[in-house]
């Protein structure tokens, strides 16, 4: 036999037991996203390489070393998009989307990292990316922080905690980058390796190390806050001003910066103690050089990716995530050419009670091994039909979770008995 093939490391099937958990939370998303007017949009999943080196940064871990990057048949390198702000303002530039308007936008999809997998990291992942475009104030920078906040309120997840901070000016970082070097090199000797090559690219990110050895050299370097110019200190101010008088808490976290080149001003993370070192399941902040930047006419923009995999894993953690969808009732057929009676009866029932889930038997079995396959589907009730019911018109329950005589009920019984059933299990 010929060994079987297995999905690629660090990308997973998800199998029928989990969708529904998926679906759950995509749900929720929606809807809380819609009640703050954002609107989806789906850019494609590859893109020209080009953008992300553009976007990203030469510099950053993701386009040095994280990127699935091919050549396609025409020669072009093309690279599975490892974020999707890139893509989105990519979109909304060429489409004439953000130039002197207000645009809110979201999306939700996989993307690709060739990162060590591990719990909370792997190479196919999924977020929900929402963008704002054209606001340039604080105002929908806590507007975003109020949305994540109002969706872990609807999951019922409570040990989420608010970090935050501000980049500042592209000068500000700029002097600021040059009294980290300095600081850094004086301890170069304490550095770790990952440390020595950003301390020559890309220095900010040193601050953004997980390395405990890291910690006291990180935590006594100069500070960015006293490098930040007079307006972002502003923007800042009036930013923790709207998120106290809208009662949110949040720690302000002079180490935080993000990964990516195209932040500025605001920064901030949701973070948890629950996921071991992957904690941090929402990231954003304003990058507001952006579009200019791709091309487009300078339009302030601020932005969040949620990571889908950790929330996942945190509703799991807090058993938040709902009990799977079982069968309201399973059709067993028994006898000869009784499966077109059936097949319709099955239709006549899905018209009439709506989120109907019903099973219809298709394997052919005998009545006993049918029975074992309703039982062992979940469903509260197996039907069941032969050749005397399809003569009189009826059809059998047998009740398979309560202690409960079977009966034989008229079709239009039947159709009654399970929309009182299907309503009151989804309420
Ligand atoms: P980390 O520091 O954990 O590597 P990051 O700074 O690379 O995160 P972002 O690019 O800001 O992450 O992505 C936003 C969110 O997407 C993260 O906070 C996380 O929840 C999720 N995420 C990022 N990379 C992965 C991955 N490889 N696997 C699963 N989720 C991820
Ligand atoms: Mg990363």
């Amino acid at each position: 036999m010929s060994k079987s093939i297995q999905a690629i490391r660090g990308m997973h099937d998800l199998l029928p037991d989990e969708t529904g958990h998926w679906q759950h939370l995509e749900y929720i998303i929606r809807d809380v996203l819609r009640s703050y007017g954002y609107r989806e949009i789906r850019p494609p999943i590859v893109e020209k390489t080009e953008l992300f080196k553009r976007t990203i940064g030469e510099v950053t871990d993701i386009v040095e070393k994280e990127m699935y990057t091919f050549e396609d048949r025409n020669g072009d390198s093309l690279s599975l998009r490892p974020e999707g702000t890139a893509g989105g303002v990519r979109a909304g530039v060429e489409h004439g989307l953000l130039y002197n308007q207000i645009q809110r936008f979201w999306y939700m999809g996989p993307m690709f990292r060739h990162e060590r997998p591990q719990k909370g990291r792997y190479r196919q992942f999924h977020q929900l990316g929402v963008e704002a475009f054209g606001m340039p104030g604080p105002d929908v920078d806590a507007e975003l922080i109020l949305m994540t906040q109002r969706l872990w309120r609807r999951l019922g997840i409570t040990g989420l905690k608010l970090q935050i901070n501000s980049l500042g000016s592209a000068e500000a970082r700029h002097r600021y980058r040059d009294e980290l070097v300095r600081y850094m090199d004086a301890h170069s000797g304490a550095l770790d390796e990952d440390s020595r090559r950003r301390l020559q690219s890309n220095p900010l990110r040193i601050l953004d190390s997980k390395i405990p050895m890291m910690q006291p050299i990180i935590q006594s370097a100069p500070k960015l806050v006293d490098y930040l110019d007079e307006e972002s200190i502003q923007h800042f101010a009036e930013l923790l001003n709207l998120l106290d008088v809208a009662g949110i808490s949040y720690e302000v976290n002079p180490c935080l910066v993000r990964g990516l080149d195209y932040y500025g001003r605001t920064v901030f993370e949701w973070v948890t103690d629950k996921l071991g070192a992957q904690g941090t399941v929402c990231a954003g902040g304003r990058y507001d050089g952006l579009v200019e930047q791709l091309g487009g006419k300078a339009t302030p923009a601020v932005g969040f990716a949620l990571g889908i995999e950790r929330l996942l894993a945190l509703l799991a953690e807090d058993t938040l995530l709902p009990s799977a969808d079982r069968p309201d009732c399973y059709m067993v057929l028994v006898g000869e050419g009784v499966a077109a009676n059936g097949l319709v009866l099955a239709e006549r029932l899905r018209d009439a009670v709506s989120d109907l889930n019903l099973v219809v038997d298709c394997s052919g079995g005998g009545f006993k091994a049918q029975l074992k396959k309703a039982d062992k589907s979940g469903a509260r009730l197996a039907l069941i039909l032969g050749e005397d019911e399809i003569q009189a018109k009826t059809i059998g329950i047998k009740y398979l979770r309560e202690n409960r005589d079977q009966e034989t009920l008229t079709h239009d019984v039947l159709a009654q008995r399970l929309k009182t059933m299907v309503a009151a299990s989804t309420h």
